[in-house]
């Protein structure tokens, strides 16, 4: 998520600075719940969180002298879904001691519903403090991306930035990308170092495990160069009505020269070869990280690469205390429904390459 501009300027805060008693929230995806009906500090603090979030606010003017039903539009960008909306739909607007408040706040983020608040009173000119965080007004600038360097195989590589590793897989004449993480500045970095690794090879694919945002944000880049995303059906219509939207604020390549994307997608199986190097990729059905997941395979060096739910920790114990296993028991099971010979998982996030025994030992197969 980035915060965008003076995260609080652009608000007024005449209308914050409310005691509101709350009568509940209920709180959808990935906001925490509050349950305390007289938690006033849940709202502020679900507040705070909104404003930081938001890069333009445009509150309907005569909102709060509706006696009914109103709505708050608020203008949100993401590093990879473009401009959305996220929406305050307010209703039972009361006056009480003087003040015109909704009863129930609804928010909702591109359509979808994530808060849902009952205020059970107000009290005006209470002391509030809704402060911006230190760590965010002092925040410096992100530092340039750097990337590491890990031979995996003949002509197979690890590109690892903090936390995000993709594949570098070369062909005969042309590389591919396994996962186009994060975001624009780290797509440019990882180009830099396909261009010293690979000279004279172009990047024609880019493979995307899944849609999840760590692992799609940097595709925009590639679509604005022209490599052909491969990635499930399911994903298509996604991101093609995601990187079509406009993208003002922070314009990237494919904003300031839009094209449509080229697809190869995917429906349980596909393989990628060219006599010499083989890619395999495999839908994990029925996994409960993502309805439209896949598994990158290369059979003749017995390679795994997942994009996430098996992230294995460093150090020398394989299990992760930090998670349940049913992810990693959903790639075991993938693994050995398609008979694959794995001798390394080398995915996305954790500590890097790991035997496929270490696996077995994050699940309960094997002792640790
Ligand atoms: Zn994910």
């Amino acid at each position: 998520m980035r915060v965008l501009g003076p995260p609080v300027a652009a608000v007024s805060h005449a209308q914050l600075k409310l005691a509101v008693v709350l009568g509940g929230i209920k709180a959808h995806g990935g906001f925490q719940s509050f349950n305390s009906p007289l938690d006033v500090s849940a709202l502020q603090q679900h507040l705070a969180h909104l404003i930081l979030r938001v890069g333009i606010v445009r509150l309907v003017p005569d909102h709060f002298r509706q006696q009914g039903e109103g709505l708050i539009l608020l203008l949100l960008i993401e590093q990879d879904v473009g401009q959305v909306i996220l929406g305050l739909r307010v209703r039972g607007v009361r006056i009480e001691l003087g003040v015109k408040f909704p009863r129930r706040i609804v928010q909702t983020e591109d359509g979808h519903p994530t808060f849902d608040i009952t205020v059970s009173a107000v009290r005006p000119n209470a002391a509030v403090a809704i402060e911006v965080p230190a760590n965010v007004q002092q925040a410096p600038p992100a530092p340039p991306v750097t990337v590491a360097v890990e031979k995996l195989a003949d002509g197979v590589w690890y590109l690892s930035t903090p936390n995000a590793r993709s594949w570098l897989v070369e062909f005969n004449d042309h590389v591919v990308l396994v996962e186009g993480m994060t975001g624009e500045a780290r797509s440019l970095a990882i180009n830099a170092e396909i261009a010293k690794l690979v000279p004279g090879k172009s990047l024609r694919y880019v493979i995307n495990t899944h849609a999840h945002y760590d692992h799609a944000g940097g595709l925009r880049t590639y679509v604005a160069q022209g490599v052909t995303v491969v990635t499930h059906e399911l994903n298509k219509p996604f991101f093609e009505k995601m990187w079509a939207r406009p993208r003002t604020i922070a314009p990237d390549q494919l904003s300031k020269s839009p094209k449509p994307a080229l697809f190869e997608t995917v429906s349980d199986k596909k393989v990628m070869t060219d006599g010499t190097q083989t890619i395999e990729l495999y839908h994990m059905r029925g996994t409960s990280h993502n309805v439209a997941n896949m598994i990158v395979f290369m059979p003749r060096q017995g390679l795994v690469y997942w994009g996430d739910g098996y992230n294995p920790p460093a150090g020398n114990d394989p299990r992760d205390f930090g998670r349940t296993p049913e992810q990693s028991i959903d790639l075991y099971r993938v693994i050995t429904a398609n008979n694959l010979d794995v001798k390394t998982i080398a995915p996305a996030h954790g500590a890097g390459p790991k035997p496929f025994d270490n696996l077995k030992k994050a699940i309960g197969l094997v002792a640790p």
